[in-house]
């Protein structure tokens, strides 16, 4: 029976695999299901490689190729190629030729319908399109899912490209400008392509690798200023894309019968977001071995190149400024074919270690200890609180008024730095989906409801806050731990809480005096070692039954803060832990940097800080009592806090 094979995307990469197929005469034996709404009819991209004109993917487009060149430029100089060629390749033309194949087979179909999910079960795998399912034996799965990077090593690769027409010759016909980074930078690194197509035609395109993407109107300007002195130009054709330059990858394979292809699969090139000639190879390896009728299974190794990829992302991720000198110093001291060569992963050790001698060294070195910081600071994380507890407690011997003050200081510009930062930028992703004005509409609307609680009903108030805190704190840290199990995150949850305020009834009934709680005597007298060591015993188990090191840390820095006070317990946990887990959750799934997370949240921050202080209109005089207020005013500003977040952890899962 023939089998069937599923092409979820149509694009580049699945086109070439269709392309392949049909030259390994292997669409008589499949049956091919292709997934993609999009009708294709668009040139939406240009397609550059460089290869030899004897490469058999020259062999394969060369009638194709819009324009091939042999000579390369930068800002530094100019230089011909000896066996490379650099080839341009529209997209309209492979979508042309992949839609001639479609068209020539009746074994093959195109079901223009977006692709709900890929379901693995025991009769096969099934593709749930928007109106149908379909029962497949392999899935080559295009779709492009951006992998969460834990160390925040993604860059985008932004560009915009005019194509343009001038009045007069203006281009050097056989030489293409790769990079010319003779415009401003803007806090990034950004250069002009130029490919010229004739004297008075060409492709201009501004690239920026940053953090934050390049829109239309900035590239827009600098486009218009590096064409000023070529004549007047009208403008044919407008490409603008972006590519992310992630060295993390989606998982290749969901089970053997669903591979991934293409930027899915990680075929763009971290460095430099070129993808097409390594899809190419991909593809064929793919048609062989379809032909001998066994799903795909990609052969991956790890090698030295990856590691270069990681520096020069390191550097242009956290030092765009030096992206400039780094490419020009390269430009200058080597070959071009051999700098191709070297991108294309084909050059030899020797060679590389001569590259990176002449290379900025001490940039690189300082690339190098980044990249092991970045490696190492997330298996440094879990025992942070526990590390800062005993400290806390060592020095709480000495029994001095300094050390105190000096404790809470540190305390407090981490709840300034990160505590209420990180509770700013919660509901920044539902923000962009929803105007500024519902966004804090909405987050007035359950700050207003949670008051009303206090005012009205004070313990159903107290009850709520507890509640809400337990379900968060839980949430917050078995996202962290990678646990998904609700109800255990709730159980964890509340056993933090027990473990944070029962060693302290004292304080917290201080707290909460004020507010109009009074904790029964009774119960303050009571013995609770008991049921604190029980509390201790249940994480514990919960520990060993999620099998996770990082929730016996906690429980050991809890109990060493127990020993130091109320504030240390709230305080490291809080800050050192919790928010700081949020943060990194927030930063991870935004790809921001922490300047720019800070920047984000500081009208925010001054806002939660604004109403903390607002506190102290209650009680400007008595400190422990500015604490009670602040409690109900930290639980008004949590709630919304507490929704945005549970949503955002609900839309990644
Ligand atoms: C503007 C641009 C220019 C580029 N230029 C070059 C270059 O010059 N040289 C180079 O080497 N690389 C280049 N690249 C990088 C890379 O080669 C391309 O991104 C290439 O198109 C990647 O192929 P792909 O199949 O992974 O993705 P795509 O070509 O983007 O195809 C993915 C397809 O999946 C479809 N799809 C998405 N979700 C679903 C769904 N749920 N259900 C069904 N279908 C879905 C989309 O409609 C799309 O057709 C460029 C990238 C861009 C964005």
């Amino acid at each position: 029976m023939k089998k069937v094979l599923g092409l979820v995307g149509f694009g580049a990469s699945n086109m070439l695999l269709l392309l392949e197929m049909e030259k390994a005469k292997l669409l008589g034996r499949y049956d091919v299901l292709i997934f993609d709404e999009c009708a294709k009819e668009k040139n939406d991209k240009t397609y550059c490689f460089w290869a030899s004109p004897n490469d058999d993917i020259v062999q394969d487009f060369g009638s194709a190729v819009k324009k091939e060149w042999q000579r390369i430029s930068t800002n530094v100089r100019s230089e011909g190629l000896n066996s490379l060629k650099y080839y341009m390749l529209e997209s309209s033309t492979l979508y042309t030729r992949a839609k001639m194949v479609v068209s020539k087979y009746s074994s093959v179909r195109w079901i223009r319908q977006r692709v709900e999910s890929i379901d693995k079960n025991a009769r096969g795998v099934l593709i749930c399109a928007e109106s149908t399912d379909f029962k497949v034996d392999y899935v080559s799965d295009s779709r492009f899912s951006p992998m969460p990077v834990e160390d925040g090593l993604l860059l985008k690769q932004s560009f915009l490209g005019w194509k343009i027409r001038v009045d007069r010759p203006a281009f050097t016909e056989d030489t293409i400008m790769l990079m010319d980074f003779d415009l401003p930078q803007d806090e990034s690194t950004q250069f002009m392509y130029v490919l010229p197509t004739t004297s008075e035609e060409a492709l201009v395109e501004l690239t920026r690798f940053g953090t934050e993407l390049i829109d239309r109107e900035q590239a827009s300007i600098h486009l218009k200023a590096y064409l000023k002195g070529k004549g007047t130009f009208k403008l044919l054709d407008e490409e603008y894309g972006i590519i992310p330059m992630s060295i993390q990858q989606t998982p290749d394979q969901d089970n053997p019968s669903v591979w991934s292809m293409g930027s899915r699969a990680g075929m763009v090139k971290p460095s430099t977001g070129y993808a097409f000639r390594k899809m190419y190879e991909d593809a064929r390896a793919c048609a062989a071995q379809l032909s001998a009728e066994v799903p795909y299974l990609r052969v991956r190794s790890t090698s030295r190149f990856q590691y270069y990829d990681r520096l020069l992302i390191t550097i242009l991720k956290y030092r765009p400024k030096w992206g400039r000198p780094v490419f020009e110093r390269l430009f200058s001291a080597m070959p071009y074919e051999q700098i191709l060569l070297f991108l294309d992963e084909k050059s030899t050790l020797g060679w590389e270690l001569r590259m990176f001698s002449k290379l900025p060294i001490l940039k690189f070195l300082w690339a190098v200890v980044m990249d092991l910081y970045l490696k190492r600071k997330n298996q440094f994380t879990p025992v942070l609180p526990l590390l800062f507890s005993l400290v806390l407690w060592v020095f709480s011997f000495l029994d001095s008024a300094l050390f105190m003050w000096g404790a809470v200081g540190v305390l407090g510009l981490l709840f300034l730095v990160i505590g209420i930062p990180h509770g700013a930028l919660d509901g920044f992703d539902l923000r962009r989906r929803m105007s500024m004005g519902q966004f804090i509409f909405k987050y007035l609307i359950m700050m207003f409801f949670i008051a009303i609680l206090w005012l009205v009903v004070p313990i159903v108030g107290l009850a709520v806050f507890l509640l809400f805190s337990a379900w968060h704190f839980g949430q917050t840290d078995f996202e962290e731990w990678g646990l998904s199990r609700a109800s255990g995150a709730f159980v964890w949850g509340v056993n933090v809480l027990a473990l944070m305020l029962m060693p302290h009834l004292n304080d917290v009934a201080a707290v909460l005096r004020p507010i109009g709680f009074d904790i029964p005597e009774l119960w303050l007298h009571a013995s609770w070692e008991g049921i604190w060591f029980a509390t201790i015993v249940a994480a514990f188990i919960q520990s060993i039954v999620y099998r996770r090191p990082a929730m016996v840390l906690t429980i050991m820095a809890f109990c060493v803060s127990a020993q130091v006070g109320l504030w240390a317990s709230f305080g490291v946990y809080f800050v050192m832990q919790h928010s700081l887990s949020g943060w990194r959750h927030l930063r991870t799934a935004n790809q921001w940097t922490n300047v720019a997370m800070w920047k984000k949240s500081a009208p925010f921050t001054l806002g939660g800080v604004l109403v903390l202080a607002a506190a102290f209109v209650f009680r400007p005089d008595d400190l422990r009592s500015w604490f009670g207020y602040a409690a109900v005013l930290l639980s008004m500003i949590s709630l919304p806090h507490v929704y945005f977040m549970s949503l955002a952890y609900f839309r990644k899962h």
